[in-house]
């Protein structure tokens, strides 16, 4: 874990690295960029560049950090990518409640397999207050199908938004349900532009709606420059964090220990090619089922 300039979270968590582009607004990612300058660069972190791999090592991180944090899972990779395979996920995800003072934040551009999941396999995890289940927004076509598959995850507790890059106006929308938005522009020296006009019709629905409003940044190719003030100053609101307390150094090495014989299951996995895991999605998820009671007959 490490701790991270991203306005909205305190440190970022990546048990999964890499992943593969499904929108327009993946056209600059920060992750990939970032990645790539390490390819070939031998014991480093992304020395496979950007190719996509769980990272077991990383999975009980969040169970070692023992204040309160907003952690932001996976800020370089997608947790619903499809070639993950569904027990990993399961495995992130009961981590994430067993940190239960921690505050995860989700965010997915594959809201479709998200839904699927936590209306499925991942419904406690979905309930858990201290979860957060977000899905990143850019535009009209693609963005909001996306809001409308985190709506129909109907267990879901604490729904958000990030609306980043945003890249048009996005109109009227339906915030019933969510508990937070969060808008940016985009950063970095090919940014694509964003109109306070837009931004504006945000908040002015999020102001009508009750929802939490946070606003990141306007972006554009020095965002020091241009910061993150809107109508002369600034917008942190955002969904209610863990509402529960941390616990004694004894106690998460115990939650830790529970989840060593998941760590050295997936060790030695970590090439999702040669696991065949490219696999149709009902068949990726009887692979992962299969794997996970294997796994737990093996403890
Ligand atoms: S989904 Fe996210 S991490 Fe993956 S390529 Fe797109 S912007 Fe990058």
């Amino acid at each position: 874990m490490q701790d991270s300039t991203i306005e909205w979270t305190d440190k970022t968590w990546n048990p999964v690295r890499g992943c593969d582009e499904i929108g327009p607004g993946c056209k600059n990612c920060y992750a990939k960029t970032f990645a790539e300058r390490w390819r070939g660069v031998p014991g480093h972190a992304y020395e496979q560049g950007f190719d996509l791999r769980i990272a077991p090592d990383k999975l009980v991180e969040p169970l070692r950090w023992k204040n309160r944090q907003r952690i932001f899972v996976n800020s370089m990779s997608d947790l619903f990518h499809k070639d993950i395979p569904l027990a990993y996920i399961q495995d992130i995800a009961q981590v994430m409640q067993a940190a239960q003072w921690h505050t995860l934040q989700v965010l997915t551009k594959r809201s479709s397999r998200m839904r699927t999941l936590l209306n499925g396999s991942l419904q406690g995890a979905a309930e858990a207050p201290n979860i957060w289940w977000g899905v990143s927004v850019e535009d009209r076509k693609h963005g909001l199908q996306r809001l409308q598959h985190l709506r129909e995850a109907t267990h879901a507790r604490v729904r958000w938004l990030s609306i980043e890059p945003l890249l048009e106006d996005l109109g009227e929308i339906d915030l019933e349900g969510i508990s937070g938005v969060v808008v940016g522009g985009e950063s970095g020296p090919r940014a694509r532009p964003m109109q306070e006009e837009w931004v504006q019709n945000i908040l002015r629905q999020c102001e009508e709606q009750h929802v939490p409003f946070f606003f990141k940044q306007w972006g554009g190719k020095n965002k020091k420059k241009t910061g993150r003030r809107l109508n002369g100053k600034l917008y942190n609101e955002q969904p209610p964090t863990s509402p529960f307390t941390p616990i004694s150094y004894k106690d998460r090495q115990d939650l830790i220990k529970q989840f060593i014989p998941r760590i050295e299951y997936w060790k030695g996995r970590t090439d999702l090619e040669d696991l065949v895991f490219r696999k149709p999605e009902e068949k990726l998820q009887e692979l992962g089922t299969e794997r996970l009671s294997a796994a737990s007959r093996d403890k």
